[in-house]
């Protein structure tokens, strides 16, 4: 601890921390531990402001931002690396642990999704794009005029400054680097040359990726959930074999006896940091631009999150603003809550004659709420017609933690088709010249529809793995969630004979 006050001390000397921030420092450093319950969000949010540097220590320098590869900041002008500390305490605070989960109670919203917030925001602009719509925060360090939007590249100028809106509460920060992330997405682009348009390939610049931070909000949940339905266990399965009204054939019926049973579970679940999308225009499904592609990076690991301070936006970094309030996720989340609910009470239900889900209840006992900022690498592509008029905006998207990579192209129709044809020819062949001279009759219809159904084939996966139109983020498998206090109750209701159903 004397080493930190020393160094504080140095700090407070050298102009890099005012009295104020000194002065709260050392209070804290005195007051021997903060627990986590002892933090409250005012505090987080105050020692959180000047955790961080806004100088280079080494030459002074204004001109520094996050290095990936690093996991520190680098001064542009002298080289020297330094780190933002993040006190032990607030590290803490930044997220539960699935096991406190258990014990979250009432309703919590964090600092950076209140609206006090707003007056406070400092060392960030927001602009607007004229253009595309969307909104572009960076640090006051980066020059506007150089300004270009990451999402539709276009033109922003200083007429288009709006407020900047809330700060985040925490930031993921940027671990993979950006010659990374050019490889990854030329790499996702090139396994898929045959089927994506020229003029996209032509065009196509890896130097064009930038890097954004995405706002989301992480809600973990402990709520009380009910899901009741029916299900059935075999006793005998036999078929009988009977003959046609005619006299000329036979058929045969396999019929099934078998219990069914009303079935209820009770159970707590807990929810660790499911993270949502909390800008409106980003989340939102649409047929001219390809948002989905950036929920199936996903997930980030917010386990490392760390208190968010504007320097991470200096540099070259973006960030898109919060445009959703706690209220406009809620349903989502008691939706995904539900589905939660049905995957892990699935292996509970030993019925080998089919399950059926009747309803499923919840009650929330604690929440909480907070906002942060995820890193992507993205890079964007506008679609035109052939008159010229646009079209669609694609995204390539890189995970700036994880690396994982997907994206949307243009996809080159004569390929597809000529692609759907060859397999439809080839099908055609096999059935009408190759499989009569094995002996094999085969119906003309037959072969037709087959021909037809591998064109459909061949040009839906075609189509599909170029646009990724298909891929969704699947929350209930990336999010961590558990079940707590599991009460099961089985109870008989009926008994079925000679029931052809095979499945209640
Ligand atoms: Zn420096
Ligand atoms: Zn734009």
């Amino acid at each position: 601890m004397a080493d930190k006050q020393t160094e504080l001390k140095a700090m407070l000397d050298q102009g890099l921390i005012t009295q104020a921030d000194y002065d709260q420092q050392m209070a804290q450093l005195n007051s021997n531990h903060l627990d986590q319950a002892d933090v409250k969000p005012e505090a987080t949010k105050q020692a959180a402001k000047f955790a961080v540097k806004t100088t280079c220590p080494n030459c002074g320098s204004t001109d520094f931002a996050w290095q990936p590869s690093l996991q520190k900041f680098a001064c542009n002008y002298c080289k020297a690396q330094f780190e933002i500390e993040t006190p032990d305490y607030l590290a803490k605070a930044a997220a539960l642990k699935n096991d406190e989960v258990y014990n979250l109670s009432g309703k919590t919203v964090s600092v950076g999704l209140s609206k006090a917030v707003d007056k406070e925001n400092v060392g960030i602009v927001t602009y607007q794009c004229p253009n595309c719509g969307a909104t572009i925060s960076f640090s006051t360090q980066d020059a506007w005029s150089s300004i270009k939007c990451e999402w539709c590249r276009g033109e922003i100028s200083a007429e288009n400054v709006v407020p900047n809106g809330y700060n985040p509460d925490l930031v993921v920060r940027f671990e993979v680097a950006k010659e990374q992330a050019q490889a990854n997405v030329a790499d996702f682009i090139n396994r898929r040359r045959w089927l994506v348009s020229k003029k996209f390939l032509r065009e196509f610049k890896a130097a064009d990726i930038r890097p954004v931070y995405v706002p989301q909000m992480m809600i973990d949940v402990n709520a009380n959930e009910s899901i009741q339905g029916l299900g059935g266990v075999l006793l005998n399965m036999y078929t009988e074999t009977y003959e046609s009204d005619d006299g000329k054939s036979t058929y045969s019926v396999t019929y099934y006896d078998y219990d069914v049973y009303q079935w209820e579970r009770h159970f707590v679940l807990g929810i660790n940091d499911l993270t949502l999308g909390a800008n409106e225009a980003l989340s939102q499904q649409s047929k001219t631009s390809t948002n989905n592609v950036i929920d199936v990076v996903k997930p980030f690991d917010t386990s490392k999150a760390v208190p968010y301070q504007h320097q991470y936006l200096q540099g070259g970094y973006r960030s898109e603003r919060r445009t959703l309030d706690v209220d406009d996720v809620t349903p989502d989340v008691q939706k995904i809550a539900i589905d939660m609910g049905y995957s892990q009470v699935q292996p509970t239900l030993n019925y080998d004659h089919g399950v059926r889900y009747d309803n499923a209840t919840m009650e929330v006992n604690g929440i909480r709420y907070a906002a942060v900022l995820c890193p992507i690498w993205l890079y964007s592509y506008y679609e035109y017609d052939s008159k010229g008029n646009f079209k669609r905006q694609h995204y390539c998207v890189v995970n700036g933690q994880t690396g994982k990579t997907i994206g949307s192209m243009p996809i080159n129709v004569t390929a597809q088709i000529g692609w759907s044809i060859a397999g439809a020819v080839a099908m055609f062949v096999l059935l009408f010249f190759v499989f009569p001279f094995g002996g094999v009759d085969i119906d003309i219809k037959w072969i037709l529809g087959l021909s037809v159904a591998v064109f459909a084939a061949i040009a839906y996966f075609t189509y599909t793995a170029v646009r990724n139109t298909d891929k969704h983020n699947d929350y209930v498998r990336n999010t961590e969630n558990e079940m707590f206090d599991l009460e099961s109750s089985d109870v008989w209701v009926d008994r079925v004979i000679r029931s052809t159903n095979p499945s209640i």
